[in-house]
């Protein structure tokens, strides 16, 4: 995610309260046959929910432009992981109109302001598939900050991290349980649809399109999208022939000329972090002003303001944060330290002929006698503030890091480290001990003050290598 700068502060508000209305602590369930209603995650406790695994989400929406109205019938095929009487999904989406549990009627109640809780008609024994079928309908509300927007034509998208998916289908809404995902829309035949993946399907029958798009790899619940619009698409190819399909909404249509240079983005990301890790790219260029661009898998949303850095930020999450993902929202610095210092730093030095080094301590110079500008922890920032210190310090720190190991062993181990854990999740915990794996300088020292620390780090650790004055 890349915010602007003039609403990082509403945003952060936002999230704060939201933060703040959060128990403490996921209160385990004394029933051992019932599935943990949230997974513990130290920020957000109550996301996610325990006792099974989703492989695949088969999710089909209908949606009525004039009158907001969304229909949607979401199949999940799921794995248990312990006998399950009853167990939630996350979903704060329209009215639930039926719930089933493998084609039998369950029982079902809203708990909250994102559970619904299920109990199957048959109790599930543990280590089976099974499959979840939930049908709802309304006239959607235009959330505020995260989820399903309306934009100005009367089409939407989705769009939010950490949540945006249970505003519009039910889900297991946690970095930890990703899964492949499909997703039929029914519109107008005069709307176009795009979605993550590939497009596999696009018919019209009589008055109504029905468009079908499909991910080959997981994907987490904050990183599918779509957007209902009517939309101009621009169609690329890379060297290799892998498709990029970008989508424009009608008043950013001027935007082509960045997303042009997607091919050359991405051929830039590989020599960094490997090959690029899905099927297709490309990219949806929304006309709301949202506040914030998102990094959506395989088709990150961008909000107005977004320039070719923020494309390149964007796409460094594939990586970083989509391919790679945290285990716990604690460990964002891995997903926002990357992608900021990749478009504010890499991009400028190698394709733009910027002196980053002298960029590094101009930024020092200003910041240095600025308490407030140290005092949100990278590693661990609270709950509520995982998106304000990692695009600001996020990456003085890699570039202090880079300087300090030497590019011979920080760019070889970074890509070794985001390629190692495609798919799946990573800490920050892990890629301290990894990046000291890799070199005999000690890093502890440098990584608590740059990563554990409020306050400035100490001189050495600011100025290693070719940064010391
Ligand atoms: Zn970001």
């Amino acid at each position: 995610m890349t915010s602007c700068k003039w609403l990082c502060a509403v945003l952060a508000g936002a999230l704060l309260a939201v933060g703040a209305s959060l128990p403490a602590q996921a209160q385990p369930p004394a029933d051992p046959l019932v599935g943990a209603p949230g997974l513990g995650d130290p920020y957000y406790p109550d996301d996610g929910n325990g006792g099974y695994h989703v492989g695949h989400y088969a999710v089909a929406i209908d949606y009525d432009p004039p009158t907001h109205k969304l229909t949607g019938n979401a199949r999940l095929d799921a794995v248990s992981t312990q006998p399950l009487r009853m167990f939630d999904l996350d979903f704060n989406g329209p009215a639930v109109q039926q719930v089933s549990v493998n084609n039998l009627p369950a029982g079902f109640a809203r708990i909250g302001d994102h559970k619904l809780n299920i109990t199957p008609a048959l109790p599930i024994l543990p280590g089976l598939p099974f499959t979840v079928t939930v049908r709802y309908s309304g006239i959607e509300a235009n959330s505020s900050d995260h989820g399903w927007t309306i934009s100005p034509s009367g089409g939407a998208f989705a769009a939010g991290e950490p949540h945006s998916a249970a505003t519009w289908y039910p889900l297991n809404d946690t970095p930890l349980d990703k899964a492949t995902f499909d997703l039929t829309v029914t519109v107008p035949q005069e709307w176009q649809v795009i979605s993550n993946g590939l497009r596999v399907r696009d018919e019209v029958h009589g008055p109504q399109r029905t468009v079908q798009w499909a991910t080959q790899h997981p994907v987490l619940g904050y990183l599918t999208t779509v957007a209902i619009d009517h939309l101009d698409f621009l169609n690329q190819r890379r060297a290799n022939g892998m498709p990029l399909i970008s989508a424009f909404a009608a008043r950013a249509v001027a935007r082509k000329d960045i997303e042009r240079r997607l091919p050359e983005v991405l051929d830039f990301l590989e020599s960094l972090y490997g090959p690029y890790p899905f099927e297709s790219g490309g990219g949806i260029y929304v006309d709301t002003d949202l506040p914030f661009s998102l990094e959506t898998q395989t088709r990150p949303i961008y909000a107005p303001w977004a320039t070719l850095h923020t494309v390149v930020h964007e796409n460094t999450h594939q990586w970083w944060g989509d391919s790679m993902s945290v285990k716990n929202w604690s460990d964002v610095c891995l997903n926002e330290c990357f992608a900021s210092y990749t478009a504010d730093y890499l991009w400028p030095e190698r394709k733009e002929g910027k002196d980053v080094d002298a960029q590094y301590r101009s930024t020092l110079t200003r910041e240095r006698n600025r308490p407030e500008y140290w005092q949100t922890r990278l590693q661990n920032p609270g709950a509520g503030k995982e998106f304000t210190s990692v695009y600001s310090r996020g990456p003085l720190f890699l570039h202090a890091l880079r300087r300090l190991i030497g590019d011979g062993v920080f760019f070889p181990s970074v890509a070794q480290f985001v390629r190692s854990h495609a798919y799946g999740n990573a800490s920050m915990p892990e890629f301290r001990q990894y990046m000291q794996s890799r070199t005999p300088v000690d890093l502890s020292g440098f990584f608590a003050d740059w990563l554990d620390g409020a306050t400035r780090p100490a001189d050495r650790y600011l100025y290693p290598g070719s940064l010391h004055t």
